[in-house]
């Protein structure tokens, strides 16, 4: 069965434009449980740690520049009934907002394709991974 964890990141521009609560809010209505939470303003040694796998892109340097622009929130997501990821990513919708579906956190929340409101992990690997990269404390993982 696929897995019910993923891990995901309330990026700094939603934050800053104070959607937080409306975010949270939509991913509790679609079924998900917060796991855990924390408020953090990342270094660029966390972020680019963070994005470690897009390090040779030419966007590397604004990504991190932008991760580490204001605090963002980090989760660690449950859907105890399975295919916690590709739900999740079907939520969140589209990289580019200009490219999600109506109805999806990133064409509601989102400004661009760098500032995208929201992360969400890619597979039950790095939800694990990235899980521990926030929260190495948790005993799930
Ligand atoms: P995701 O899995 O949908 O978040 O997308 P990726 O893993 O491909 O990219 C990671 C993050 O890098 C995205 O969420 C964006 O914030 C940023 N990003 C992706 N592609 C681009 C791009 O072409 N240009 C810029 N400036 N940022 C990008």
């Amino acid at each position: 069965m696929s897995g019910t964890l993923t891990l995901t990141i309330i990026k700094p521009d939603a934050v800053s434009k104070g959607y937080t609560g409306k975010i949270i809010d939509q991913i509790i209505g679609a079924g998900f449980q917060v796991k855990a939470m924390k408020m953090i303003h990342m270094n660029e040694r966390e972020a680019g740690g963070f994005y470690d796998v897009h390090r040779e892109r030419p966007f590397f340097k604004d990504l991190v520049a932008f991760m580490t622009s204001g605090p963002c929130v980090p989760m660690v997501l449950e859907l105890p009934a399975g295919n916690a990821v590709e739900s999740f990513r079907k939520l969140i919708g589209a990289t580019n907002p200009a490219n999600a579906e109506e109805g999806t956190i990133r064409k509601q929340f989102a400004e661009s394709i760098e500032r995208n409101a929201i992360h969400g992990s890619d597979s039950d690997e790095n939800a694990i991974r990235e899980g521990r990269y926030f929260f190495s404390d948790l005993e799930m993982f």
